[in-house]
């Protein structure tokens, strides 16, 4: 068996007040390329109260993410606009949730790849090292400050820009920055880093390393989200920062299953949300991952979560096919939960049935 041999992230800041340290960070390296930084930032901080330590000649953009998750569109468009109006940047900066994470990631490699990122969907597709980027999470869950994917949707499918020069040259871990994410939210993207440690260590990829990631950043959650002092608080938001990093690292030594599988299908065919989609799967998968479902159910209840039942009511039987087919190619995902022998177990009816629970 080849043993995966993952890229880290090179330099990580952790603490309360860290970003504070993101200009210095940034100095030594301000002179590559065409001499700028480009900063991405969620469009949520535009107008608020944000200090960003540009410096003349760099280019900030305020990037919208709520219509839909990143697209290969909208990466290709950063890096022409960029090129032609301003030059090749020393360093690309994505301060955001887990979205603006994969853009920063995405728009990294595009500027020294050629042609569009539809091109490069996919393992070790990319030709050449991107240049240095940051990464600085303010919603904490995805595990995308670590990753060694930046997700992608194209006009063919969703899937991620995955290589060894993917992941950040630096993140800055502030847990100050997350502080005023709604609770929905909160709860959502919280519930990926718990669902990505659960599923990490059920199924057959599972491994000592996986396994001590995930015990540490479930032992987080459960902090976070349903122990004593659960809830939205500064020392809660340093927990759930580290849990994020840590269910990161344990997915990227294991992998993901049936959750993230029919999370896909939903993403793809409705457009749902990642860290939505998951939950929504997640709360009807009991003889997937067992009393941990239920543990989920107490959390939801306990920080009053919206999250609808009922919803395959109104979707046609060619939408649940949709979603199944999605689903059903995502064989490394069923390997995992299943075994190498999931088609014996489970097939596309199967996977249609589990959509119709929800
Ligand atoms: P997000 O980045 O989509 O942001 C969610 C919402 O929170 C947005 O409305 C945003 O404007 C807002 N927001 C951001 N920071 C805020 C703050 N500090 N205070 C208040 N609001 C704030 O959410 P997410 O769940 O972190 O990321 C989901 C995305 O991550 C999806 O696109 C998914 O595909 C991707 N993802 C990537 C990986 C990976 O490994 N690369 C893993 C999981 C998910
Ligand atoms: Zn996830």
């Amino acid at each position: 068996m080849l043993h995966k041999n993952f890229t880290n992230v090179d330099k990580v800041v952790y603490g309360r007040g860290a970003y504070a340290q993101l200009d210095s960070i940034l100095e030594p390296k301000r002179a590559e390329n065409d001499g700028f930084m480009l900063f991405v930032i969620d469009k949520y901080f535009e107008g608020k109260k944000f200090s960003v330590p540009s410096k003349s000649g760099d280019v900030v953009l305020f990037v919208d993410i709520d219509e839909h998750e990143p697209t290969t569109e909208q990466i290709d468009a950063i890096r022409d606009e960029v090129l032609q109006n301003n030059g090749l940047p020393a360093g690309v900066i994505g301060i955001g949730g887990g979205s603006i994470m994969d853009v920063a990631k995405a728009v990294s490699l595009m500027f020294t790849n050629e042609g569009s990122s539809q091109l490069y969907q996919g393992l070790n597709l990319i030709k050449k090292k991107g240049i240095y980027h940051v990464g600085v999470p303010t919603v904490s869950g995805t595990g995308a400050e670590c990753s060694t994917t930046a997700v992608l949707t194209g006009p063919e499918k969703k899937l991620g820009l995955k290589c060894e020069w993917t992941p950040f040259n630096q993140i800055v871990l502030d847990p100050e920055l997350i502080k005023e994410v709604p609770t929905n939210q909160w709860f959502y993207t919280g519930m990926d880093t718990y669902i990505h440690c659960i599923e990490s260590e059920s199924g057959i990829y599972k491994n000592t390393f996986s396994t001590a990631y995930a015990n540490a950043s479930l032992d987080l959650c459960r902090d976070v989200f349903i122990n004593e002092g659960a809830g939205q608080s500064a020392e809660n938001d340093e927990k759930l920062m580290v849990a994020s990093l840590m269910g990161g690292l344990s997915l990227t030594y294991s992998e993901v299953g049936a959750c993230h599988a029919m999370s896909y299908g939903l993403s793809v065919v409705f457009g749902t949300k990642h860290g939505y989609a998951n939950c929504l799967a997640f709360n009807h998968l009991e003889e997937f991952y067992g009393d941990a479902v239920g543990e989920f159910k107490e959390m939801v209840q306990q920080h009053n979560i919206d999250l609808p039942q009922n919803l395959s009511k109104n979707w046609t039987e060619e939408q649940i096919t949709q979603m199944a087919e999605v689903s059903y190619k995502l064989e490394h995902m069923w390997n995992h939960a299943l075994g190498l022998d999931w088609k014996n177990k489970i097939d596309l009816e199967g996977m249609k049935a589990l959509f119709r629970r929800l």
